[in-house]
């Protein structure tokens, strides 16, 4: 087993997050066989005795395939509009799937500001322990409906790096369309090279080319990154892996699979 799988064995409390990327074929529409794939790895966790909470993006992809029109409409309020009918459709694919394994899903939507007030906060933490608790999946996203710039926090990245410190959880794994963090943009530049631990951020912020961001990303390899920054300050151990390729986490959990972890120390 290598450094990952160790760090996946000895989490009991897991916050797994998944990128748009990674929810979205090559037409822009769900890939349904891909969550399924999720879904089941989850339930594989939670038979093992591990607690997961989800952070998952896809609502305005969900959207579009939902209703077929407004994709290319740029204006805030169709964009939120459609962020809330996929929320719907995202939510009903999650249940589907997971009721083949007789586990019930509860969702949570957030914004800045219920991690900035102090009731708000101890009313998410109670919620998520109590689902969690009573062996429901947490599935959190950033409530894009209401969500405008001075109360939104941007991406989902970030979103689960509090979540996981709110939780206390012992480990983040962010599931994007990359194998981890690469020296330079590995969709660019063939030669890059895959970094599998990183102990020091400021570190690899100096080492490393940073690209662009893909087409449906939001936050790209950066907002990760200061994902990992915020959660190894709590001492959890924040892991990037590929959630496009199939049995991921339980590959990785073997040594079968790498991407980079973030160890911080
Ligand atoms: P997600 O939808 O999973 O949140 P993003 O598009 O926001 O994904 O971020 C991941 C993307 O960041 C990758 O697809 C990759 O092309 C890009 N990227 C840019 N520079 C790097 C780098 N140095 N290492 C890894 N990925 C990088």
């Amino acid at each position: 087993m290598n450094l990952i799988g160790e760090r996946i064995k000895e989490s009991r409390k897991i916050v797994i997050k998944i990128g748009s990327n990674v929810l979205s074929n090559d037409q822009g529409a769900v890939n349904r066989d891909v969550l399924h794939n999720i879904v089941e790895q989850v339930s594989d966790l939670i038979k093992q005795n591990k607690q997961v909470i989800m952070v998952s993006s896809g609502a305005g992809i969900c959207g579009v395939g939902a209703i077929n029109k407004w994709s290319r409409r740029g204006d805030m309020n169709y964009k939120q509009a459609l962020c809330a009918i996929g929320q719907v459709e995202l939510m009903m694919a999650y249940k589907e799937y997971f009721s083949d394994y007789d586990i019930h899903v509860g969702q949570i939507l957030l914004t800045r500001e219920d991690f900035k007030d102090p009731h708000r906060t101890l009313n998410i933490r109670n919620a998520l322990f109590t689902l969690v608790d009573e062996g429901v999946v947490p599935i959190i996203n950033e409530n894009d409906s209401v969500s405008v710039d001075e109360i939104k926090i941007g991406d989902n990245d970030t979103l689960s790096a509090h979540t996981a410190n709110l939780w206390n959880a012992d480990a983040l794994i962010i599931l994007s369309d990359i194998d981890g963090v690469y020296d330079k943009d590995p969709k660019r530049e063939k030669d890059a090279r895959l970094i599998e631990e990183v102990t020091d951020i400021d570190q690899l912020f100096a080492q490393i080319k940073i690209g662009e961001k893909s087409s449906f990303g939001t936050g790209g390899i950066e907002t990760k990154i200061e994902a990992a920054r915020l959660v190894n300050q709590y001492g959890l151990s924040m892991i990037l892996l590929n959630g496009k390729k199939p049995d991921i986490i339980k590959k990785a959990l073997n040594g079968e699979e790498t991407g980079t972890v973030f160890t911080g120390r």
